[in-house]
């Protein structure tokens, strides 16, 4: 297929979003509804970068109102257009769906490339994009709530609450007004490596889904299975660090800006991120090989591959040269609508990224209702839980005649903090949300892929939310 043909980002998840609608009964003009984006807010600024003035271009894009606040993060990239941040909220608003978080979908661009700009010219863009959204009405805790994606991580968070404070700090929920905050302003444990953990999970359940791996011939477990890395950024990085540590993974290829690297042994993803901050690159990291194109690592033999970059990385150009089991989307529409369908016929299973970079939104979520009720999460219960758990050992002892060591004590008597319940309520989300995609494949035979199941799941509760409210019979 010759370039020209390939789907955009935003053409992929229509296309998908429409193979999907057919095995729903969701009457037409709702479908349509679902479809469109209620609002799209482009805005030109200056900002004085140096001596002279610059304009940004940036974009707000609110796909759907039908739950609210709308939710979604702010992307910072030269590759920023309207039809990116189109195609982006419309996956926040299916994966918020799929993941039973109570938001309509949104997401932010802004046009720059963040690499070209000091920490405080980026601070000033950060504020002034932010500014420009709190005139239009486009942020608050109830209205539209932007959170960190490619390019923007929880410094840009804190500017943007610090901006909106200047302006509504006499809201008493105001700090639930951007979320991916630094645990010190309002923020949650656990935020940074939530996208990473949920991927995670995400590939973990699908490795412990026999009936499924059956008809792939692929043997369950995650350990010792081999994984590549497309983008060592948040996600990449905490996906492939907990893959590793937690699921016994071998990493044996990651790819970054500067290029990509190979170690049939596995690679140390705490040493490569040392060596990358020393060095200034991954490339001659000790025991690997230097692949001569970065994007090299879309194609090397493994069990699971793991964008985590951006969208459009897979394509009809290469997607027959991909050699892994199963593609895990840990970037937003990294395979196009395209590659998809050669990725399915070759019998390569993709875990579809608004299913599996859903955590994410998913502790953005917690971090909210956290703001919201101006509590840390185990404030309350933790010593109560300790003291009964406490109380039950020492019952257990004097009942028993034996005893258990103060360390032993000590793990089984502990009440849970914030970070243990954000990762359990993470975890339970993801392994709920899956088994819910995995229904509607066992209850309709025609969806035979994970990620239409995903949108059919989707989209049977954004429809019955329209239905619920009266507007749509
Ligand atoms: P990030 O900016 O932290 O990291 C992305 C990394 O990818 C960067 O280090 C960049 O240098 C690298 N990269 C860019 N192009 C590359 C290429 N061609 N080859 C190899 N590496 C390349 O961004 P992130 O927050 O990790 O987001 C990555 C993806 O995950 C995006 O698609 C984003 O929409 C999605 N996502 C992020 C979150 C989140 O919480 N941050 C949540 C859901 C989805």
């Amino acid at each position: 297929m010759s370039k020209k043909t390939e789907p955009n980002f935003y053409e992929s998840v229509q296309q998908n979003f429409d193979r999907a609608a057919q095995f729903t009964s969701i009457p037409t003009g709702l479908l349509q509804q679902i479809k469109v984006c209620n609002s799209v807010y482009y805005m030109q600024f200056p900002v004085k970068i140096g001596k002279d003035y610059q304009v940004i271009e940036a974009f707000r894009v609110q796909h759907s109102h039908h739950r609210l606040p709308t939710k979604g993060g702010i992307r910072f990239s030269q590759k920023v257009n309207q039809e990116e941040v189109m195609a982006l909220a419309s996956l926040m608003t299916y994966k918020c769906a799929l993941v039973d978080v109570p938001f309509g979908g949104a997401k932010g661009g802004v046009k720059i490339s963040p690499r070209e700009y000091t920490a405080d010219q980026l601070q000033k863009i950060t504020r002034r994009y932010t500014t420009e959204l709190v005139r239009k009405n486009f942020i608050g805790p109830g209205i539209d709530v932007p959170a960190p994606d490619y390019g923007t991580g929880s410094r840009e968070m804190a500017w943007i609450l610090d901006t909106y404070l200047t302006f509504k700090g006499g809201e008493i929920d105001a700090a639930g007004c951007v979320t991916g905050k630094p645990v010190s302003q309002n923020g949650i444990r656990g935020r940074d490596e939530a996208t990473g953990r949920g991927v995670y999970y995400g590939i973990r359940e699908v490795l412990n889904d026999r009936s499924l791996l059956k008809k792939y011939g692929i043997e369950p477990g995650t350990e010792g299975k081999t994984m590549a890395i497309q983008g060592l950024g948040n996600v990449g990085y905490h996906t492939g660090k907990i893959a590793q540590t937690e699921g016994d993974f071998k990493i044996i290829s990651v790819a970054e800006y500067e290029g990509a690297i190979y170690s049939e042994k596995g690679i140390d993803i705490d040493e490569l991120v040392k060596h990358r901050k020393k060095t200034g690159s991954i490339l001659d990291f000790p025991g690997t090989v230097n692949l001569d194109q970065r994007k090299k690592t879309l194609e090397i033999a493994c069990d699971v591959l793991v964008p985590a970059a951006l969208e459009n990385q897979i394509r009809s150009d290469n997607a027959r040269r991909v050699k892994a089991k199963i593609v895990a989307e840990a970037a937003n529409g990294p395979v196009t609508a395209t590659a998809n369908d050669i990725l399915l016929k070759k019998g390569v299973i993709i875990i579809p990224d608004m299913y599996l970079n859903a955590g994410g939104v998913t502790v953005s979520y917690f971090e909210w209702l956290k703001n919201l009720s101006h509590m840390r999460f185990g404030r309350m219960e933790k010593r109560f839980d300790q003291n009964t758990y406490l109380n039950l050992v020492n019952l257990i002892e004097r009942q028993s005649g034996r005893s258990i060591t103060q360390k032993e004590k000590s793990i089984i008597a502990r009440g849970a903090d914030e970070i243990d319940l954000v990762r359990s309520g993470l975890e339970e989300t993801m392994v709920t949300a899956y088994h819910q995609i995995r229904e509607v494949m066992m209850r309709k035979p025609k969806v035979t892929d994970l990620r239409s199941a995903a949108f059919v799941n989707a989209l049977g509760k954004v429809a019955s939310d329209y239905m619920n409210m009266g507007i749509f019979p």
